[in-house]
């Protein structure tokens, strides 16, 4: 037995035999060729690129694929043929006498290399893209099978150096339910589309390759990222048992789906939920929520070689809204900037950019992507209740910027005579310390508040949400943080508009009875969270409400603490 410990990208357990998915450029031949065989290695070149044209096109055909995939095969296709990756492989042929696959394999691997060099995330994501399609050419040269469609047994885990976005798509349709890689990250196209998909999947486990072998037994624990090698026959028991107990737990909760979210005492709670693709529809609309309360649509901008269109998103919006109406979509305009970025959108590069061009000060600084989003999303109200949400919001005047752009979107539409629904709610999200200081002028202001405690922990605590060495200081029930939450409840109740928490911290267990106790009365959690969430706010009853008539959360830590704890009873049976 052996373990080894990685990156969850999506969690849950799995326990099955491991399938190897080779990689051809082990088999490439170092040889270099005569003169008198380049001819044979460009004509088998050419021969692969229209076969793999040819073939991607006709999946692209496939209507069955989301429009992620779509993309996903665009952008491969882009890679595919352009021109001048072409012009790099006839010469290295020509010139330098490699056969065809290795010049593939040699010139992708520069590209990729030079990615990497760029220290930025988003390029450092494309290598997967581009690695994929480079396999795709060496896999049909040399006519081994990269691909991976192939009916997976129920218990096979697929077992890659690294996973690419179209294996993961691909595999998920031909029956794949986990995988391990050596190599991978926790935002790259290919962990989004995981997610999107429910793979149980752990990445970044250097050891793998050297350990793993086909059909050896292993159990994916992707709650903690450990992957156990060959488990003894009590690990094997006890990892079964737990599975069966998950299983039965998840069979559980799915009957608990059309319950009431109300409190053990009789108050009703709203209870949305978080989505950052439109593939999470289905399981969203599983889930009978009141409605959507973040839709993160900046994924919509991500890895992508287009920029999506008012068409495209409107066709998207539309959907969402059309399959949840008469219930909310809350649709967040792009939290672009930072270090969501896409190459498409030429930018200055920043020193600091969770401070500089992020959210609507990108939105605003970038009028015609604002404006095609905001078209899209007006057009689409006409189907169903849709709440437009700002991000990075500073104070009201900030937000008046946006809302203005809006008015100005709806009189172009009354020019062109085209519908939207003219009472369109517009809110704010909380996640910058200034928006909730300020929150009695944006309640005044707004039609409704979100607060984003991800970022509103970042900024007030100044601790950087994705640094592993500060974690210490990401306290999410600090003071200061129970100090702005109060001050946004206080805002609302006074001028009577509507407010949520949609950051993290409302899908945690432990926070959602103390978040009810401050006052909270609608949270929005990820879909995985949701039936939890639910049973737990069920629990909640006039005890708890009770306790905190004389509790001051804006005291200190510790007894932030000590209440957290004791409202263990509410959250720990879940
Ligand atoms: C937040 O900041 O809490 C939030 C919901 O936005 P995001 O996580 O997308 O930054
Ligand atoms: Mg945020």
């Amino acid at each position: 037995m052996t373990s080894l410990t990685g990156l969850a990208v999506h969690s849950g357990l799995f326990i099955g035999r491991a399938k190897l998915i080779q990689s051809p450029s082990a088999q490439i031949p170092s040889r270099r060729i005569s003169t008198t065989e380049v001819n044979t290695e460009i004509a088998a070149l050419q021969e692969s690129l229209n076969f793999l044209e040819k073939e991607f096109n006709h999946y692209l055909d496939n209507s069955a694929l989301s429009e992620t995939e779509k993309d996903i095969l665009q952008t491969h296709l882009m890679i595919l043929r352009d021109p001048e990756i072409e012009k790099e492989l006839l010469y290295t042929i020509e010139s330098m006498h490699f056969t065809a696959a290795a010049a593939v394999s040699s010139v992708y691997s520069k590209i990729c290399q030079q990615f990497k060099e760029m220290d930025n995330d988003f390029f450092a994501s494309r290598v997967g893209d581009y690695r994929d399609v480079s396999q795709r050419i060496v896999g049909r040269l040399l006519n081994i099978s990269t691909t991976v469609e192939y009916k997976w047994d129920s218990d096979q885990i697929a077992i890659l150096d690294e996973i690419s976005p179209s294996q993961v798509s691909t595999m998920a349709r031909c029956g794949l339910k986990a995988y391990c890689s050596v190599s991978g990250s926790l935002n790259s196209h290919a962990s989004i589309l995981s997610r999107a998909l429910g793979l149980v999947s752990i990445v970044s486990l250097p050891k793998l390759l050297d350990i793993v072998q086909d059909d050896d037994i292993l159990i994916v624990d992707a709650h903690r990222g450990t992957l156990i090698h060959k488990p003894d026959p009590a690990q094997l028991s006890h990892y079964a048992a737990l599975l069966a107990a998950e299983q039965k737990k998840q069979a559980w909760l799915e009957e608990q789906t059309g319950l009431e979210t109300v409190t053990a005492d009789g108050r009703r709670i709203e209870l949305y939920v978080n989505i950052e693709l439109p593939e999470e529809l289905d399981r969203v609309l599983k889930l009978e929520s009141d409605g959507i309360g973040l839709f993160r649509t900046e994924f919509l901008y991500l890895d992508r070689n287009s920029l999506p269109q008012e068409e495209e998103q409107f066709d998207v919006y539309s959907k969402m809204v059309s399959a949840l109406a008469p219930k909310p979509v809350t649709i967040r305009t792009f939290d672009l900037g930072g270090d969501k970025l896409s190459h498409l959108i030429p930018t200055k590069e920043e020193l600091n950019p969770y401070l500089g061009s992020r959210g609507i000060r990108f939105s605003l600084s970038q009028p015609e992507l604002f404006k095609t989003q905001l078209r899209a999303i007006l057009r689409a109200s006409v189907f169903g209740r849709i709440r437009i949400m700002f991000p990075m919001i500073i104070d009201a005047e900030d937000f008046k910027q946006a809302r203005d752009l809006v008015k100005q979107i709806m009189q172009d539409l009354d020019n062109e005579g085209i519908a939207y629904d003219p009472c369109i709610e517009l809110g704010s999200m909380i996640e910058i310390p200034s928006a909730a200081l300020t929150a009695d002028q944006l309640a005044q202001t707004c039609d409704f508040l979100s607060i984003g405690t991800n970022d509103l922990v970042q900024y007030t605590l100044a601790t950087d949400r994705n640094n592993d060495a500060v974690s210490a200081y990401y306290i999410q029930h600090h003071p200061a943080i129970m100090m702005l939450i109060k001050r946004c409840i206080d805002a609302c109740n006074t001028y009577g508009k509507a407010l949520s928490i949609c950051g993290e911290m409302a899908s945690i267990p432990r926070f959602i009875p103390f978040l009810l106790g401050l006052g909270i009365r609608a949270l929005s959690v990820n879909p995985h969270s949701y039936i939890d969430s639910k049973l737990i706010i069920r629990r909640c009853d006039q005890e708890l409400f009770d306790s905190f008539e004389s509790f001051d959360p804006t005291l200190s830590q510790a007894n932030n603490e000590a209440m957290l704890k004791s409202l263990a009873r509410y959250y720990e049976r879940s």
